[in-house]
């Protein structure tokens, strides 16, 4: 099964992604994580991408494309995979169709979590994030089990740079004008699927996993 997750920053889209990759086990694919991954290890495509991302901005579509392709072509992605956070660009979207139309595959499912903006600022101020393994918490919402460490791998958490409210506002800007066409994109592709995210995390679970079957 291979599954896009579309939705403004902050949506939900890493937190479901998690559980679907668990539940169906494939790997979960986050651009976002690779990015980290990347300035942590202090490598010249981290530091590229760090001078954007601490704007709001979008990795330019040369870097972040190939990254993803060449993702998607591991061992591990043969039984399929979900993407949180590619595609965000239009261009991105048609390479990705493409890249697997030249594989006779395609993708099954776009799930959009709707959540609108007034909400996202919120959800943004109390995510904590494990920069080591990718899991996110809320302060509120989906506090770990002992305060600042990743019940998963037990690392500190963090609030992210690029979590600021000034910053927020810029990526959410960035998302109506750059990421929020693949909405249409993809129902006419005839694979999207809307799922309302501001319901409480296990009922949006519950939500897409009604559509994905068990
Ligand atoms: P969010 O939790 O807001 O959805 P991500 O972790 O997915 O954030 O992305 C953080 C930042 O990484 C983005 O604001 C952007 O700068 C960069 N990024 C991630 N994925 C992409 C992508 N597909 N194209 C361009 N930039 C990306
Ligand atoms: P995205 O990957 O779309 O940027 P995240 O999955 O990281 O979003 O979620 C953003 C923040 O909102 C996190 O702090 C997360 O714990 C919290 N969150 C996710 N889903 C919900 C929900 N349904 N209700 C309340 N908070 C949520
Ligand atoms: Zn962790």
């Amino acid at each position: 099964m291979k599954i896009i997750m579309l939705g403004a920053p902050g949506a939900g889209k890493g937190t479901q992604a998690k559980k679907i990759a668990e539940k169906y086990g494939i790997p979960h694919i986050s651009t976002g994580d690779i990015f980290r991954a990347n300035i942590k290890g202090g490598t010249e495509l981290g530091m590229k991408a760090k001078a954007y991302m601490d704007q709001g901005q979008l990795v330019p579509d040369d870097v972040t494309i190939g990254m993803l392709l060449d993702r998607i072509s591991e061992a591990d992605c043969t039984g399929g995979y979900v993407l949180d956070g590619f595609p965000r660009t239009i261009p991105q979207a048609e390479s990705l169709t493409e890249a697997l139309n030249q594989r006779g595959e395609k993708m099954d499912y776009a799930i959009n979590v709707d959540v609108p903006d007034e909400a996202i600022v919120t959800r943004m101020s109390g995510r904590r994030a494990c920069l080591s393994c990718g899991a996110t918490y809320h302060v509120v919402y989906n506090a770990p089990k002992s305060e600042g460490i990743c019940d998963a791998c037990g690392e500190a958490l963090v609030l992210r740079d690029d979590d600021k409210p000034e910053t927020v506002q810029k990526r959410l800007t960035v998302y109506h004008d750059q990421t929020q066409p693949l909405i249409n994109y993809y129902q006419n592709e005839g694979i999207l699927v809307t799922v309302d995210g501001t319901k409480e995390l296990n009922e949006v679970f519950k939500d897409i996993t009604a559509v994905l079957g068990a």
